[in-house]
């Protein structure tokens, strides 16, 4: 198995405090947006573009396949072309087959392959362009029959434009300006197709127009009312997904802490014990050298005594980091089990090795020179060193070497304290 531990407990994991500003203005913005709605159907410009962007994919597609469906049904008309103007239906299926069908297949066409390799250079507002151009070049082919048509029936033929506006509101999901534009649009293609006929009889003038204009008013409230339940979606997706983000880091958070002695933030011992048995597996695994040191500072209890436990804390802080700030090589490892104690692991290390880190770091602690008048050792804070060092084998376990680590440690404190005691099993 292979086990990366770095001799400093990993940084909590936490956003910086700016990236984490940011985080709570989108968020904010988001909770706005979503109480306060968005009545003018934007968005800040870059939540609109992600906005934009995340509904993309779905909009080339229902593009494509809606293209596809509703150039059927307009074909499909032809039927009622020649039923209601039958002197007009050679121009009609001319318009309808040879120019309007043409022209979309090719547009459908280049579209689907221009998705794929250009998709990002493609404008976000291609698929509501090509819909509205579309739209009114249906509508345009229904005007350019009306004036030129002898038969009765001509004048229930606007009806048609109903049709279009259904397709460009609802069918295609236009976005909301489009699909406003697209409406004043067709209204005007549809005012200009009834004026241009002198013979529209004008009992029919009213009945017609209202049904135009009133499927016009109810497809762009259906419009309004889609796009406002979509970007409501897509602004609770944001809002989960940024959730789950938070509730993930602060679990990574937890089990942080829970690696982590509080005072020095170093690793504490639960966390090292687990290391230290890896560590084990693998030395013994490789036929490797490991060596353990624990350090116990000399008459803390004193130290508390006289100088309090607030200067008790900071004299525990100042020495793990002088501990942590000795040990040199990637794989070396201290760590706080409690109280006065530390447990250094250095894996690939010989005794005369463990030895000398041993030494360096009582002399590192030594020259902090932290004043301890009631040490009977010396006038200022030491440490007594017990080091272990071994080559990995079967008879050994972790909790021989730990036991032989405090055997070390207990002849160095009777030895007089602030020196170094090795034992070789
Ligand atoms: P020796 O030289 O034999 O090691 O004696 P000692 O006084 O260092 O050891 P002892 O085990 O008698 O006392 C350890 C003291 O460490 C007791 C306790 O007041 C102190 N201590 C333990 N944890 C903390 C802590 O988190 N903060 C502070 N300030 N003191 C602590
Ligand atoms: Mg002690
Ligand atoms: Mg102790």
């Amino acid at each position: 198995m292979s086990v990366i531990f770095s001799s400093r407990p990993s940084a909590v994991a936490e956003r910086d405090p700016s990236t984490q500003a940011s985080h709570q203005a989108t968020m904010s913005r988001i909770q706005d947006l979503l109480e306060n709605g968005f009545p003018l159907m934007s968005f800040p410009s870059d939540l609109e573009e992600a906005f934009q962007r995340d509904a993309l994919p779905a909009r080339e597609r229902h593009f494509l396949i809606s293209g596809l469906i509703s150039l059927l049904v307009y074909n499909g008309y032809l039927l009622a072309d020649w039923l209601m103007i039958p002197d007009m239906l050679w121009l009609v299926a001319q318009l309808r087959l040879l120019v309007f069908t043409p022209v979309a297949l090719l547009s459908l066409f280049l579209f689907w392959r221009g998705i794929h390799p250009f998709h990002r250079l493609l404008p976000l507002s291609l698929v509501d362009v090509l819909t509205l151009l579309g739209g009114v070049g249906a509508a345009a082919s229904l005007a350019i029959v009306i004036p030129l048509s002898e038969s009765r029936m001509i004048h229930f033929y606007p009806v048609g434009y109903m049709v279009v506006i259904t397709y460009g509101n609802v069918i295609s999901r236009l976005r909301f300006w489009y699909a406003l534009t697209f409406t004043f649009m067709m209204l005007g293609i549809f005012i200009a197709g009834v004026m241009s006929q002198e013979t529209f009889p004008p009992r029919l003038l009213w009945p017609i127009s209202s049904m135009v204009i009133s499927v016009a008013l109810f497809t762009l409230c259906s419009n309004y009312f889609m796009e406002r339940d979509e970007r409501r979606r897509f602004l609770r997706t944001l809002r989960e997904r940024s959730l789950v983000r938070d509730l993930t880091q602060a679990h990574a958070r937890l089990k942080d802490i829970s690696r982590i002695d509080t005072l020095t933030g170093l690793h504490n011992q639960k966390h090292i014990l687990q290391h230290l048995s890896l560590i084990w597996e693998r030395a013994w695994r490789d036929r490797s050298a490991l060596s353990l040191l624990l350090i116990d500072i000399d008459h803390f209890k004193k130290f508390n005594d006289r100088y309090g436990h607030t200067a008790g804390d900071e004299c525990l802080q100042k020495v793990a980091r002088v501990l942590q700030d000795g040990l040199r090589r990637p794989g070396d490892v201290v760590a706080r089990l409690g109280g006065e104690e530390f447990l250094v692991v250095l894996p690939n290390t010989d005794a005369s090795f463990a030895s000398g880190v041993a030494e360096r770091l009582r002399q590192a602690v030594e020259s902090l020179q932290i004043r301890h008048e009631s040490s009977t050792t010396a006038r200022h804070l030491t440490v007594s060193v017990g080091v272990v060092a071994c080559q990995a084998h079967p008879d050994l376990t972790v909790e021989t070497l730990m036991q032989q680590a405090e055997q070390a440690l207990q002849l160095a404190k009777s030895e007089g304290r602030n020196r170094v005691y090795g034992h070789t099993p």
